[in-house]
């Protein structure tokens, strides 16, 4: 017996985590499934940022650096958002863009590994990922790029750091996090965590890990730009050395000296001026997460991920779907990525009848399940549009075939 919409209404009625939703900005008719790649907005975002912009710059000037804790805000926010990934207060810092996250937490890697070569980059990962250890690499002289195919193959004594996401973003797959980190540190090498996919979708837990980075756009709902995270357990923080050195990871910023002297602790992974302004959305959607439980968090996003296969299975199964996505929910993130072999028209025909997914080359239908506010009957609508879109072929219509420029 398949649900029907009437039971997903029931389980809406039953969600400990119903009243989430009102806190959110979500247009009418529109099932937003793609808080994977940028989250709705928080209704109190667009208030903090108007008092940042006028209390805080408006008034106070080139104050706010000391009055308004500017200066502060990148390890303060960092504080706020540890417990979210299993870190403690003192190991986060907020900045800067994941791709800059990379090249802080890798370059720190290579040098607490002297002697070891090689850089382990998974090719299936983000592509920005690779393209920047490709280019820190060939900056930095003398290291090589080495595919992560197999783990335990790719392990040798040469191998100074492994540079993997936790949940992949284009099939949504989630790796065991423990056992990989136990089994690099094992080999001697270090081990970071790229938690894009990861951080707001579920409770995370990098206490093994030796960095981790990360952005607060998606599952976060931070807003467009919302600066990225780098983690670094303590037990770096007296000898790794990233290689942005810029004034303010510096020691003594205002001592403006001339040479660098690393800061103590998570300080020394910032760099320079943080974006402000940025950080008011994202200190907004920290609010929410406070109050929020992160086991119900899991606990929703594991019913919402595991119906929508489940409908999307019985209600699409003539129509040629398949289901990439792993079946096990411990094996998956908040995420059902869907094969198609003419999924970009599939997805441009959705989006038209208000169900926003998104499509990733060259065929899979990404949905992204945020658990604050998405609702099981979004669950049931989404998949049933689905099967008329297939059912009916409306992507077969000429106005879906021309890609644009962001899928
Ligand atoms: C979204 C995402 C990024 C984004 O990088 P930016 O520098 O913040 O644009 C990086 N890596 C992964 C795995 C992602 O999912």
């Amino acid at each position: 017996m398949t649900i029907s919409r009437a039971d997903c209404a029931a389980l809406d009625a039953d969600d400990p985590l119903k009243h989430l939703r009102d806190e959110f900005v979500l247009p009418d008719e529109t099932i937003y499934l793609v808080g994977n790649s940028l989250g709705a907005m928080p209704v109190a975002a667009s208030a903090a940022t108007a008092r940042v912009v006028t209390e805080e710059w408006g008034r106070q000037l080139v104050g706010g650096w000391n009055s308004a804790g500017w200066f502060d805000l990148p390890l303060t926010t960092g504080d706020r958002l540890a417990p979210m990934i299993g870190a403690g207060p003192g190991q986060v810092a907020v900045g800067d863009t994941t791709s800059i996250a990379i090249v802080k937490a890798v370059s720190a890697a290579m040098r607490l590994r002297p002697g070891r070569r090689v850089v382990v980059s998974d090719l299936a990962n983000f592509p920005t990922d690779r393209y920047v250890v490709e280019g820190l690499v060939k900056a930095v002289g003398g290291y090589e790029v080495r595919d992560l195919g197999v783990l335990d193959e790719v392990l040798a004594d040469d191998v100074a750091c492994v540079l993997m996401s936790e949940v992949d973003y284009r099939t949504g797959e989630r790796h065991d996090t423990a056992a990989v980190t136990a089994r690099v540190q094992a080999a001697g090498a270090l081990m970071i965590w790229d938690l894009c996919h990861s951080a707001g979708a579920y409770r995370v837990d990098v206490s093994q890990a030796d960095f981790a980075v990360g952005c607060t756009y998606k599952y976060l709902n931070a807003g467009p730009g919302a600066p990225a995270f780098v983690y670094a357990h303590p037990r770096h923080h007296a000898e790794a050395e990233q290689m942005l050195t810029g004034w303010h990871g510096h020691a003594a910023p205002f001592a403006f000296e001339p040479g660098y002297r690393p800061a103590e602790g998570i300080r020394r992974f910032t760099v320079g001026t943080p974006h402000v302004l940025s950080f008011a959305p994202l200190n907004a959607s920290l609010d929410i997460w406070e109050r929020v439980d992160l086991d119900q968090v899991r606990a929703k996003s594991v019913a919402l991920t595991s119906l929508f296969i489940e409908l999307v299975e019985k209600l699409c199964a003539p129509y040629g779907l398949e289901v990439v996505t792993p079946r096990d929910p411990e094996r998956r993130g908040s995420q059902v990525s869907l094969r198609h072999p003419d999924g970009y028209p599939v997805m441009r025909a959705l989006i038209d009848r208000g169900v926003h997914g998104d499509f990733r080359a060259p065929d899979i239908l990404r949905f992204g399940f945020a658990p604050l506010y998405i609702r099981y009957v979004d669950v049931y609508d989404a998949a049933a549009i689905l099967a008329e879109v297939l059912d009916k072929e409306h992507w077969r219509d000429e106005r879906y075939q021309q890609r644009l420029a962001v899928t």
